[in-house]
């Protein structure tokens, strides 16, 4: 049991405040009851006594007249004037019987007996004497002791005419009177004759028990005259008693009227007893009543409590129901209300949480909640969906149609993938679909799939072309954790990004591929915080005479551990992850610091430098650029600024911003790798574009593949008609050089003339390649074919 529950403290509370009140009540009314017993037994008592007063007063009355009787008759007045005895006795014998007298004596004048009819008692009688204060008249008991017992005397005069003698009657205070004064009175009543010191219980209407009592002696023989009545213990019993001394003529007599208060008190007793089990009684029930309020005062409590418990626990289905008091009601109400509200308030953050907002589809987290319930299902596929240039289509259709699309496609997916186990939108533009198949099955799928949207997604009123890029994987055994198995897909979708084949399914080696490539990304960014990184040179020529024009700046990195790492990893690396505006920055600065120093060396030559798509966004690109320039006092015609075409269509406008600016403060813009992407000439036109740097794919084999040499030759032809200058990267041999030669590109890179060199044999090369040229051209004076080289430099 819980003291401290409100239930049992209110319990506590009620039985104590009962418990208390009773017992109050039942002390105050047996101490009141107690004082009436013992004061109704001494009004009793007192009342005993008027009674036993008036009882010997009417035997004295009875006495007193039987006596005049006597002294009247005159046969008994003559024969106590002569004396004769013989008539005398036998006149007070007769008169004493009549009445019932116990005794009667005549004294003469002189107070001495003459004859009593106690003859038998010898001398005893002989040592009454009359009372001195006897009057004629009056009517006086008078008591005394004769012979050891009690008796009650009235004296008479006899009168012929003058006194001649007097004559006594009495009645003994015997058992019978005692008992006779009990039942008129219902007290005890006891006569106590002292004498000689000692005093001793004549007669007694008490039992014989309480008699042998040492106490009933009254040892102390005060006479209690006060009429007060006192308590006395007799034989362990308590009496109340009221002692009274009689008139005695000799001796000493006491009334002793007793009442037992033991007996007084068991009514007392019955009172209490009664009073005792009413309090207990009533006691208990207030327990009882305390109980059930406090039970039913609490119910409410506790149903709430437990309701409240129930929340905690997440369970916000049941509302609860509770009666016992306006308050209690209202506060279950306010209870199931705020329940109410949690309830609708966890469905809303548990669909924000695991839906997407704009397309409804469930999220990353719900996909991988779900896949997590599906680990039993034997064949499961999951794969990455992946919308190519959707950056393009928002840019160039506007977000809400974007938006549109995206929606659009939810919904094609959903239509079409009806045995998905589920789909998510789990990136921007990317989809995930999971579906009972094996990565062979799903590749299928997605082929369809893919083809589908090729052919165009309705989308408002437009049909619009998707291309997808798709990451697969399989759920193998033994199964990795679902995110591990999400990962999986993503490295394929990577690896489909990077090696152009659209559906990629993973395989463990592209684990291992892709952990380096995140080890790459870090350790780039050190080495770039570091400068660890440095520049090489790869010159470019005039194709007819070898004239170096420029040298094209190209970024080295040799990683402590792994060794030197070529930027055609790295630099894509970079560009994904965001490094390469850090890269490019660090770039320029060795490369401008470069000229700058060849500059105050007395050597001048321009440099080209990479950049890639985000440096064409990169609002910092230009303010930075020029400040280099100006820092390492270094003109902007030194400068070649090479980009992709990719880069460009990346975003075009902004990159044709930034071009043009750049453009008017002199610095010059090559195409890179141009032919790999899919702009038309006609766009690049609209740039400010000096070069064009055809692909080293297309030069390579262009003295064995006729339509590689056609691609060049057109090339050539057209960006000769836009006033442009063609240049030939990646020649290695003299045969692609004489191709070349005969296509008429104006300038050649590539290690049949130099592979890149580091900066401190840039100025030697240089010098020993002029060298060579006037050396060439000496020779050819010499042996006379001079003429054939000057055909060769026009200008
Ligand atoms: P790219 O701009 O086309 O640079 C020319 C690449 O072709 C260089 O490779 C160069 O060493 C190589 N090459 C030159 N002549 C020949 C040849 O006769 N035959 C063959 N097979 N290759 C030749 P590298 O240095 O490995 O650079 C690869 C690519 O990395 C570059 O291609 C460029 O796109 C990028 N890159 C290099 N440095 C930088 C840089 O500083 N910034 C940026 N953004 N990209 C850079
Ligand atoms: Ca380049
Ligand atoms: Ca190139």
């Amino acid at each position: 049991m819980r003291v401290r529950s409100f239930k049992n403290r209110l319990l506590i509370l009620i039985v104590t405040l009962m418990a208390l009140a009773q017992g109050v009540t039942i002390v105050l009314a047996l101490a009141d009851l107690s004082q009436r017993v013992q004061d109704e037994s001494a009004r009793q008592l007192l009342a005993s006594r008027v009674l036993l007063d008036q009882l010997l007063t009417n035997r004295a009355t009875q006495l007193d007249s039987a006596s005049r009787v006597l002294v009247a008759d005159f046969a008994f007045r003559e024969a106590v004037a002569t004396n004769d005895h013989d008539t005398i006795l036998s006149a007070l014998t007769n008169h004493a019987g009549r009445i019932n007298a116990d005794m009667a004596v005549i004294y003469d004048v002189e107070g001495q007996p003459i004859a009593n009819t106690l003859e038998s008692l010898g001398t005893a009688v002989g040592r009454l004497s009359l009372p001195e204060d006897l009057t004629t008249d009056a009517l006086t008991p008078v008591y005394a002791v004769i012979d050891q017992r009690a008796y009650e005397l009235v004296f008479a005069p006899v009168r012929a005419p003058q006194v001649i003698g007097w004559v006594a009657l009495g009645f003994r205070l015997d058992a019978a009177l005692a008992e006779l004064l009990k039942k008129q009175s219902g007290s005890d009543v006891s006569f106590v004759v002292q004498g000689g010191g000692a005093q001793q219980v004549v007669v007694s209407t008490l039992p014989a028990t309480v008699l042998k009592s040492p106490d009933m002696g009254m040892s102390d023989g005060a006479p209690d005259g006060d009429g007060v009545p006192r308590g006395m213990l007799l034989n362990d019993q308590e009496y109340l008693t009221l002692r009274v001394p009689l008139d005695t003529q000799n001796g000493r007599i006491d009334l002793v009227v007793q009442r037992s208060l033991d007996e007084a008190m068991q009514q007392y007793r019955q009172m209490r007893l009664a009073l005792l089990l009413i309090g207990g009684a009533a006691l208990l029930g207030a327990i009882v009543v305390a109980w059930l309020t406090g039970r039913s005062a609490i119910r409410p409590l506790s149903k709430l409590v437990a309701a409240a418990q129930r929340v905690e626990a997440g369970d916000y289905q049941r509302g609860i129901d509770v009666s016992g008091g306006e308050e209690f009601e209202q506060l279950a109400q306010t209870f199931n209300t705020m329940q109410l509200g949690i309830r609708e308030r966890e469905a809303r953050i548990v669909q924000q949480a695991n839906h997407d907002a704009l397309t409804g589809l469930p999220n990353r987290t719900a996909l991988r909640n779900a896949l997590r319930q599906q680990a039993s299902m034997p064949t499961l596929s999951v794969a990455l969906l992946d919308i190519q240039r959707f950056r393009d289509i928002n840019a160039s259709l506007g977000h809400s149609m974007g938006d549109q699309l995206l929606c659009a496609l939810a919904e094609y997916l959903k239509n079409s993938c009806g045995s998905a186990v589920q789909i998510a939108r789990v990136g921007a533009d990317q989809f995930a679909v999971a579906m009972p198949l094996h990565d062979s099955q799903m590749m299928h799928r997605m082929l369809l799939l893919s083809e589908e949207l090729q052919q165009g997604l309705p989308v408002a009123d437009l049909r619009i072309n998707i291309n997808l890029l798709v990451g697969i994987s399989e759920w193998r055994a033994p199964r990795v954790a679902v995110d591990d198995w999400l990962r999986q897909a993503d490295v394929a979708l990577l690896e489909a990004k990077e090696h152009g084949s659209a559906i990629t399914t993973y395989q463990a080696s592209h684990d291992a591929e892709h952990r380096r490539r995140i080890m790459l990304v870090s350790e780039l960014r050190r080495a770039i915080a570091e400068g660890s990184l440095s520049l090489m040179y790869q010159p470019l020529v005039q194709m007819t005479n070898r004239d170096p024009v420029s040298f094209e700046a190209l970024v080295r990195w040799t990683h402590p551990t792994l060794g030197p790492i070529s930027p055609a990893e790295f630099i894509p690396l970079a560009e994904r992850a965001s490094v390469v505006g850090d890269l490019t920055r660090w770039v320029l600065g060795a490369a401008i610091t470069q000229l700058g120093q060849w500059r105050k060396q007395g050597f001048e030559t321009e440099v080209a430098i990479n950049l890639s798509a985000a440096d064409m966004t990169d609002p910092a690109l230009v303010p930075n650029l020029l400040a280099l320039l100006r820092e390492h006092d270094v003109p902007t015609r030194q400068l070649i600024l090479e980009v992709t075409e990719s880069a460009i269509m990346n975003d075009p406008q902004l990159a044709a911003q930034a071009m043009q600016q750049l453009r008017s403060l002199g610095i010059r813009f090559a195409i890179d790798d141009f032919g790999t992407g899919h702009s038309s000439l006609a766009q690049l036109h609209a740039l400010p574009v000096d070069e064009l740097k055809i692909d080293r794919a297309f030069i390579m084999n262009v003295d064995t593949s006729a339509s590689n040499a056609a691609i060049v030759q057109a090339t050539t032809e057209l960006g000769h008609s836009l006033g442009l200058k063609v240049v030939a990267e990646g020649v290695e041999t003299p045969e692609v050089w004489s191709a070349l030669l005969r296509l008429g590109c104006d300038l050649v890179q590539g290690y049949f003339i130099s592979r890149p060199m580091p900066a401190a044999a840039v100025v030697e090369w240089t010098r020993n390649q002029r060298m060579n040229l006037s050396q060439v051209i000496h020779d050819a004076a010499q042996d006379g074919t001079l003429s054939d080289i000057r055909s060769r430099f026009p200008g």
